[in-house]
């Protein structure tokens, strides 16, 4: 796929994005277990403050504003900032997967995205829903891991978020997840991520 400043790289680059409690992070794990090592997800950087259970450099790279900021532009592959932190995707690993002809999944909001295209209009962008704004407010509230405040601003963003859905290749609707992880791991086969 062609990527701007890089030319032609073998890979597959694959986005996911979708609000806060749409679980999309599920959905992600459970697809890359049966893609097995064809497809890997690409670890973020941010300033948010790591919850309870997070890894640093496994879930994500946790650090704070006067490093994130100091790194380049050239550093991200795309960056934004989302609910008051900032996070972003290091382009160097994911160069490397690319140019090893690897697939890479970044799990980023629609900032990021957007930044995305512009880079590389051939990826495949895929957006995931809860069935409905209620059952999207249920789960977040039911995950118990923000505050509530946190919680409200979230679906505020969510439904900024929503509101970008249309332009994505594809859209998941994750009611049922055995069937969403069916539907999201067919589509990353179609794509050439996974045989
Ligand atoms: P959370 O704080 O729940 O882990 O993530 C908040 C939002 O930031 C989610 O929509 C998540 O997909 C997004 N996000 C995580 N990493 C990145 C990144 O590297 N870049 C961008 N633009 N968004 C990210």
């Amino acid at each position: 796929m062609y990527v701007e400043g890089r030319g032609y790289l073998p890979g597959k680059l694959v986005v996911v994005s979708g609000p806060s409690g749409s679980g999309k992070s599920t959905l992600i794990r459970l697809a890359l277990e049966r893609l097995g090592s064809a497809a890997r997800l690409s670890v973020s950087a941010t300033t948010r403050p790591p919850r309870e259970g997070e890894r640093d450099g496994v879930d994500y790279f946790f650090t704070d504003k006067a490093d994130f900021i100091a790194r380049s532009d050239r550093d991200y592959l795309e960056w934004a900032e989302y609910n008051g932190h900032y996070y972003g995707t290091p382009a160097a690993p994911v160069y490397d997967v690319l140019a090893l002809g690897g697939c890479v999944l970044l799990e980023i909001e629609v900032q990021g995205a957007l930044q995305i295209r512009r880079v590389a209009p051939e990826a495949l962008f895929v957006f995931v829903k809860a069935p409905d704004f209620a059952e999207l407010a249920r789960r977040l509230r039911a995950r118990g891991t923000e505050p509530d405040p946190v919680v409200l601003r979230r679906l505020r963003i969510a439904r900024e978020e929503l509101a970008e859905a249309h332009w994505y290749d594809a859209q998941i609707i994750n009611d049922d997840l055995d069937s969403s992880v069916e539907e999201f791991t067919a589509l990353l086969k179609s794509y050439g991520c996974g045989g």
